[in-house]
This record gives structure tokens, C-alpha cells and sequence, in this order.
């Protein structure tokens, strides 16, 4: 039997990665805004606590169990910027465009290009649920000085792939989903999930 999974973005493309992380174990994932569910806040310091209130949220609303990530890109030589802030680096309205270029912007002159993608990732059964579903994974690579490529989102343009000499925007979408932070922490949910399923 098919579950249903609201899954709490508004982000099309995220969710799209999503889904196809989830429809091959018999998942149907439904985006909260088929629900109508409004934007959840994102006031947490920490992406674990982000990605918790963001499930609460549509799970409260929708009364169905719900999953959300939430993810940014944290660059060594800024500290760990734009990190939770990611997807409004450059201010309101979120603009991957102006993020991208204030990120340039900052990273003019710096040599060191390090920077890594982290999404967290949590599912709950109920708004209550006591006992949440959490995994978190990592995505190690560098900063460009100028974008290349036209698939994916965010700064997927700007972050090369030093072993495989290509942009995360250069990527196949099912590559980008085997080696990204959002697939990782994907696997490491449904390994949980497969033995406590839902
Ligand atoms: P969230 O939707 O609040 O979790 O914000 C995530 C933000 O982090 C996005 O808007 C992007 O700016 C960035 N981000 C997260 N994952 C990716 C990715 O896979 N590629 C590029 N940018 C990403």
C-alpha cells in the first residue's frame, strides 16, 4: 500500500530531489502546498531545529506525517557563511541570483575555496511525535569565481567538484542525488525508517 508523506518545502526543485529519493520505496510524497500549508519560520540557529519546526508545522496542518530538509552551504573562509541563512544570504525576496553574486562577492581575492553543502533532514508522524526520524549528511567541494552550468538550484552553480571537474549544476539530476548532502542524509532517514516504518 502506498503512504502519503506531506513533504514540507516550497521549494520545487528540492522537492523534486526529494521524491525521487522516497517514490522507489512506495512513498508518495505531496508537497504541503497541495495543502495549502503557508511557509513554516526557519528562526533556529541550527539546521536540525529548522528542519523539525518545518515537519511540525506541515504535519500540524495537514494531519499526515511529514518530512523536510533543510540545508545550506557553509564556506570554510567565511566561517561557516552563509550556512542556515543560505537561501536568504542576499536578503528578501530569496534570489539564488543575488545569493550566488554576494557570494562572489565575498569570496573576491580569498584563495581558500573550501566550502561543504549540509542538509539535516527530519520526519514526523504527528506534530507531537516524541520520537522523530533525524539524519544529517555532508557534501565536501570548492567554490568557483564564476558559475557554470543550468541544472539543479541555489548555489549549485558555483560549487565544483574537484574529482569529477564539474559543477553541481553540471550534474545529471539522479549523479547529483547519489552524491549529494540531501541524498545522504536521505539514505540515512529510510535506513531508519525501513525499521521503524511508518
Ligand atoms: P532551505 O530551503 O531553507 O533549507 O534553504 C536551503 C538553501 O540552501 C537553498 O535555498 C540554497 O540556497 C541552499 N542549498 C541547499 N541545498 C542545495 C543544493 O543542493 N544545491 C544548491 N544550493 C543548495
Amino acid at each position: 500500500m502506498t503512504k502519503r508523506l506531506v513533504l514540507a518545502s516550497n521549494n520545487v526543485k528540492k522537492a523534486a530531489e526529494m521524491a525521487a529519493l522516497l517514490g522507489p520505496l512506495g512513498i508518495e510524497v505531496v508537497p504541503q502546498s497541495a495543502f495549502g500549508v503557508p511557509e513554516a519560520e526557519e528562526p533556529h540557529a541550527t539546521f536540525v531545529e529548522n528542519a523539525l519546526a518545518k515537519a511540525r508545522h506541515a504535519a500540524a496542518h495537514t494531519g499526515l506525517p511529514a518530512v523536510a530538509d533543510d540545508s545550506g552551504l557553509c564556506v570554510a573562509a567565511l566561517g561557516g557563511e552563509p550556512g542556515v541563512r543560505s537561501a536568504r544570504f542576499a536578503g528578501e525576496p530569496k534570489s539564488d541570483a543575488r545569493n550566488n553574486a554576494l557570494l562572489l562577492e565575498r569570496m573576491a581575492g580569498l584563495t581558500d575555496r573550501r566550502a561543504f553543502f549540509y542538509s539535516a533532514v527530519a520526519l514526523v508522524r504527528s506534530p507531537t511525535d516524541p520520537r522523530p526520524l533525524i539524519a544529517d549528511g555532508e557534501w565536501h567541494g570548492e567554490i568557483l569565481e564564476a558559475p557554470r552550468g543550468e541544472q539543479g538550484f541555489g548555489y549549485d552553480p558555483l560549487f565544483w567538484l574537484p574529482e569529477l571537474e564539474q559543477t553541481a549544476a553540471e550534474l545529471e539530476a539522479r549523479l547529483k542525488n547519489t552524491l549529494s548532502h540531501r541524498g545522504a542524509a536521505m539514505r540515512h532517514l529510510l535506513d531508519r525508517l525501513a525499521r521503524d516504518p511508518l
